[in-house]
């Protein structure tokens, strides 16, 4: 079994490749939990909570990285957010009035939000052209970094793992060849033996005659970022005018974080604090 709601480092001695791997368990049951969602979609929430872990390793502040999966079919977005220190959630959004039996890809988008706790975010967007998210991934490094990686995301609806190697920009008298050596011996894990194997046994696995330097684990948790004051902002958007015919007709205004199912309530004061540049009549 590979390492469980972590992540880990690892490079390779006097080569410009480094890699990561991540399990998540527990972290993924918590998000499961809170909706009853299609066996289908599961695996790729999984997939996509392993690939935002992945990705948060490039997190250099404090803050957070957002992947969304937006899809024009039944299922519409699939959500994973990690944060620079390892808290994770995950929300995915489909037709409950339809079967979901596969989730198909192509034709939509996956975007890719920094959102540093202090300044702009920064987002960039990558068509899907394939139903392999793995490939979108490596799609969005070669244009942005003008680098090799090499993503391998699994998920079997209870464990999700993923695998990947980066290549860095390349340093005069390291092995010019690692690259392709290591990235070809990575092809060779089965699915399997990523879900299954822990992180030492997969790296022996497929590096036994490599220098690997392996650094410490890193925690990885399920904890939603909700507050009263951002589910604030978030409905201040339906407007003062809408917002207040909901508390004439319901007394206040209710709204359940779709994260953690964590409830917020506001009552007509707490509404007209969340417009200080109108006066409430
Ligand atoms: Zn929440």
């Amino acid at each position: 079994m590979s390492n469980l709601d972590s992540m880990q480092r690892f490079t390779f001695d006097k080569t410009d490749v480094r890699g990561q791997l991540v399990g998540l368990h527990k972290s993924l049951s918590a998000v499961l939990s809170k909706h009853d969602y299609p066996a289908v979609l599961k695996v790729e929430l999984g997939k996509l909570m392993a690939a935002s872990a992945l990705m948060s390793a490039t997190l250099k502040y404090e803050g957070r990285l957002c992947l969304q999966v937006r899809l024009p079919g039944d299922v519409s977005l699939i959500q994973a957010e990690t944060t620079n220190t390892g808290e994770i959630r995950a929300i995915a959004r489909y037709d409950e009035d339809k079967t979901i039996d596969t989730v198909e890809l192509i034709g939509g988008q996956l975007v890719i939000t920094l959102e540093p706790a202090v300044g702009k975010s920064y987002q960039g967007i990558v068509p899907l052209e394939s139903n392999q998210l793995n490939e979108a991934f490596e799609y969005y490094f070669k244009q942005s970094e003008q680098l090799g990686s090499r993503f391998w995301l699994e998920c079997d609806g209870t464990i999700a793992s993923g695998f990947m190697l980066q290549q860095l920009p390349a340093v005069e008298g390291y092995d010019v060849d690692a690259w392709d050596r290591l990235s070809h011996l990575a092809s060779t894990l089965k699915d399997e033996e990523l879900l299954t194997l822990n992180n030492e046994t997969i790296l022996h696995r497929l590096y036994h005659d490599e220098e690997v330097r392996l650094y410490d684990e890193e925690d990885l948790r399920f904890a939603c970022t909700c507050s009263k004051e951002r589910i604030g902002n978030a409905i201040a958007q339906m407007g003062l005018e809408e917002l207040m015919e909901v508390i004439v007709e319901q007394g206040k205004v209710s709204v359940d974080c779709q994260f953690c199912l964590q409830h917020y309530s506001f009552n007509k004061e707490q509404v007209g604090d969340l417009f200080p540049e109108k006066k409430l009549q």
